[in-house]
């Protein structure tokens, strides 16, 4: 008998109807014979809807409240499903985090996990019983109720399927698995049998909304195997696997993009040791996040500098680094708030020169200037001007071939 953790997103439980939909899926999966314990999302919208309540209360919402706040989405979902299986004839549980007794740290709206009790779904799995946790929500020492960050509850599923030594963790949500690059954007993008956590989590970080960056992580870490598939259609969806030596990795395993980026430079500043934590420094200690960092080869003593953060933080930096240009001497303060990020992964560039070459080739010969360009061991990313990013995705996808090598036998 195999233990599967089964994750249903937002838009899976989006409605009575498809609750009920979901609980014939889970029934489904218990009588081919396994033991299936349940995480589920607040119904789809009802997190953006919650939250819009605190912000309209008030202006600067404790944390510790909008947590209390938010994590009632979760409670909604578990008791609705919990009754749909009952009427099923299966017996479903529901469980809030402090009933299980899911121990987070103490930083309310990104709390990270530390330790789950598995007493009462030991008990309960024993029982023959289903257990229906809300995600997304953990207890502190103190008892406060906590939540793990927006789309936490991937990483609920996954702690869980850690803690129960479960057979495989299945996130259960609106796409039929990842692919090759957004189907929206490429009609013949393919669904990709298998990718590898390390080229996930960059999927992930990199924008593809799929799975939330830390439930990768964490699956990583524990070697959890872990599915993404269809809530609505039988499939295999696709399998997130540590990469084994005899495994034939594609070039290129999919293409991420990120459309909200923009980007600032500082010219003209004066090319000396600190000038980089000096620029730095103080973006860094606000809650922006700085992605590609480029700085010049000096010039008669200056240097440019230029650095993405996302769309939201533009105006914001740009106001915080004027006194900080005007301190160092820097000649110019400029942005452009019109860019996005394209960017290729995949494990077997690390065993293959001349990626970079044919991404830069690709791109020129649909005469997309390339203003900006990053890499690590498994992936190229390079910041192009928006209203081109559908085409150079679109050229990337066609250059490596993605519509064909996507469709690996599946496992
Ligand atoms: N309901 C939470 C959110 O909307 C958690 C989740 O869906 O994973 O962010
Ligand atoms: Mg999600």
């Amino acid at each position: 008998m195999a233990l599967i953790v089964q994750k249903y997103g937002g838009t899976s439980v989006g409605s009575t109807e498809r609750i009920l939909a979901i609980a014939e899926r889970i029934v489904r999966c218990r009588n081919e014979g396994n033991q299936v314990i349940v995480v589920v999302s607040a119904m789809g919208g009802e997190t953006n809807r919650l939250a819009g309540l605190g912000n309209e209360i008030s202006a600067n919402p404790a944390a510790r409240e909008m947590d209390v706040l938010l994590a009632s989405g979760e409670q909604v979902s578990v008791a609705l499903l919990s009754m749909a299986l009952a009427d099923l004839g299966c017996p479903g549980r529901s469980f809030l985090a402090n009933q299980i007794r899911i121990f987070t740290d103490g930083n309310h709206q990104r709390a990270r996990i530390q330790n789950i009790e598995t007493e009462a779904l030991d008990a309960a799995v024993a029982e023959g019983v289903v257990p229906v946790i809300a995600g997304f929500q953990g207890t502190d020492s103190t008892g406060s109720l906590t939540t793990l960050g927006r789309g936490g509850s991937d990483t609920t599923a996954v702690a869980i399927a850690v803690a129960m030594k479960a057979d495989e963790c299945q996130i259960c949500t609106d796409v039929d698995g990842v692919y090759s690059a957004d189907p929206r954007i490429v009609e013949d993008a393919k669904r990709l049998s298998s990718v590898t956590f390390e080229e996930m989590l960059e999927l992930a970080s990199l924008g593809s909304k799929i799975l939330h960056p830390r439930s990768v992580e964490f699956a990583g870490k524990y070697n959890v195997a872990l599915r993404v598939l269809s809530s609505f259609e039988d499939g295999p969806g696709t399998l997130i696997t540590t990469e084994t030596p005899t495994m034939e990795q594609p070039i290129v395993s999919g293409i991420a993009y990120a459309r909200d980026e923009a980007k600032i430079t500082m010219s003209g500043v004066p090319d000396i040791p600190g000038v980089a934590s000096k620029i730095l420094g103080p973006v860094g200690r606000t809650a922006t996040e700085v992605d590609m960092i480029v700085q010049n080869t000096g010039a008669d003593g200056l240097t440019d500098f230029t650095f993405t953060v996302k769309r939201q933080d533009f105006e914001s930096t740009l106001k915080l680094l004027e006194p900080v240009r005007q301190s160092l001497g820097a000649r110019e303060l400029s942005g452009d708030n019109k860019i996005a990020k394209v960017s290729v992964v995949g494990v077997g560039m690390r065993s293959h020169a001349g990626v970079a070459t044919r991404l830069f080739d690709a791109l020129a010969d649909e005469n997309i200037n390339i203003q900006m360009i990053s890499t690590s061991e498994i992936r190229i990313s390079v910041v192009v001007a928006e209203r081109y990013l559908e085409l150079a995705v679109r050229a990337i996808h066609d250059e490596f071939d993605l519509a064909s090598s996507g469709t690996q036998p599946d496992t």
